[in-house]
């Protein structure tokens, strides 16, 4: 089945009970247990809800792997993920890593004994001699935020493998209609459903899927502990917006390309980092494991002022946190998604007062390149 097709066919759609075209909303905390004390599938919200569970296959589905964990949020995802390290555990991971799992560690997990390295995640022979007698963990995001680097993910796994580690792979900027990394090795996927996945900046939900039963119940443990659940209403939407992924990728990963190489032709651009550009370092690497350079890029002006003018002269774009909305959202990863690392560390991740990045959304791209072309050179642009 392609994958146009499994996206509305290949997890329940419909509702066992009644038929319902859309799975309802099992908006209940508690099940009555009509024969107790024989056991029934659903007692109590927390350890399980069918519309919770409807979403779970979906996502599941999606990255063809046989279980799906849901989270409420692709930060509790990543949480329940790295807790499956105990105290003494070391892990590696990239250094372009998104900023709430950098704080996770930093600001957290150390303080449980847990240890890292941050690798150049570019370079797989990093990652190998990054090992210490007490890792347990590779933890991959690729293409990175918001630089979009890449990593290789196929060639990391294989060195964990052969290590015996554990490796988890953030596939949010990809989703699963471009990149698979269970096929390509990984054993555990993350997605925060918040951006593509739920698609219509209305949700924050998180998934870690997995092929393995024991980290499947692992993870589940997690979980219902730590009480991570999703809500029921961000389930069903995460149902609704998911049937609607491929065509909105299509359109928004369209966009970007073209907006990638028209942004590249104005003076005032220094750089432009999408990997579905030739000229992205990463390029030949990303495209033997993805299908497309996605819908997000980001771009380094000369100077703030100019970053500014943009912010303030944009019309189209909403200026926001979070990417993977059918809208376009411009951010500052400065003070937005990386403003909880210090000074320091952001520069030493590339991360400028001057880089902008775009969550391309599905509007039309003349529109869209005009506004910006028109922000940027700060004339014309009418007041709204
Ligand atoms: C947004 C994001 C997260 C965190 O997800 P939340 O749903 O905001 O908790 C993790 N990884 C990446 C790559 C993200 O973009």
């Amino acid at each position: 089945m392609n994958f146009d097709t499994k996206i509305l066919h290949s997890y329940p759609v419909v509702d066992l009970e009644t038929g319902a075209a859309s799975i309802p909303k099992y908006q209940s905390s508690t099940f009555h247990q009509k024969n107790f004390p024989e056991k029934q599938e659903y007692t109590y919200t927390r350890f399980g809800n069918p519309t919770v569970d409807a979403a779970e296959k979906a996502v599941a589905a999606l990255e063809d792997a046989k279980y799906g964990v849901s989270f409420s949020s692709g930060m509790a995802a990543i949480t329940a993920s790295l807790l499956l390290l105990s105290a003494g555990d070391h892990l590696v991971l990239g250094e372009n890593i998104y900023g709430g799992t950098f704080q996770l560690l930093t600001e957290l997990l150390s303080r449980f004994e847990i240890t890292y390295t941050f690798v150049d995640e570019r370079n797989p022979l990093a990652w190998k001699q990054a090992i210490c007698p007490n890792t347990k963990m590779f933890y991959l995001e690729t293409p990175s935020n918001p630089l979009l680097t890449v990593t290789n993910i196929q060639e990391v796994c294989k060195i964990a493998k052969a290590n015996n580690l554990l490796t988890v792979c953030d596939n949010t900027f990809m989703t699963p209609y471009y990149q698979h990394p269970l096929t390509l090795g990984a054993d555990i996927v993350i997605h925060s459903a918040t951006k593509f996945l739920g698609g219509h900046s209305d949700l924050v939900m998180g998934f870690a899927v997995t092929n393995s039963v024991v980290l499947k119940e692992k993870l589940y443990k997690n979980q219902k502990i730590i009480g991570s659940i999703p809500g029921i209403e961000e389930a069903w939407l995460l149902l609704r917006g998911l049937k609607t992924l491929t065509v909105r990728m299509k359109q928004a990963s369209q966009n970007a390309l073209i907006l990638a190489e028209k942004l590249l032709t104005l003076p005032d651009v220094k750089a432009v980092h999408y990997p579905g550009l030739e000229n992205h370092p990463d390029y030949s690497q990303h495209f033997q494991q993805a299908s497309n350079g996605g819908a997000v890029l980001s771009f380094e002006l000369k100077t703030e002022q100019q970053v500014q003018r943009l912010f303030q002269q944009v019309k189209i774009p909403i200026v926001a946190v979070s990417l993977g909305g059918v809208e376009s959202i411009l951010s500052y990863p400065w003070t937005m998604s990386h403003a909880c690392m210090s000074e320091e560390d952001r520069l030493k991740a590339a991360v400028t007062p001057n880089l902008v990045r775009l969550s391309c959304g599905i509007e039309d791209v003349d529109d869209l390149w005009l506004d910006i072309q028109l922000a940027l050179e700060g004339g014309e642009n009418e007041e709204n």
